[in-house]
């Protein structure tokens, strides 16, 4: 029988970062060159296969007001 007011402690994964993809190195499609730090803003679905990907880099994303596709 479990005693309904034990409550144990879950703390085990307090310490994984929240953005692992934080400084991920890729291409802007804003400026057009690679850069650090950029995030997937757009995914444009096609009809068949997989679909077109737009990244960011933070300038671009200021200068823009680009928001994130998983900040949405
Ligand atoms: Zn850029």
């Amino acid at each position: 029988m479990a005693e309904p007011s034990y409550t144990p402690p879950a703390q085990e994964d307090a310490a994984t970062p929240e953005e692992p993809q934080r400084r991920a190195f890729g291409w802007c499609a804003w400026h057009e060159g690679h850069a650090e730090g950029v995030r997937l803003i757009d995914v444009i679905e096609q009809g068949s296969g997989s679909g077109i990907t737009h990244f960011a880099c933070g300038p671009c994303r200021t200068i823009y007001g680009l928001v994130p596709f998983a900040d949405r």
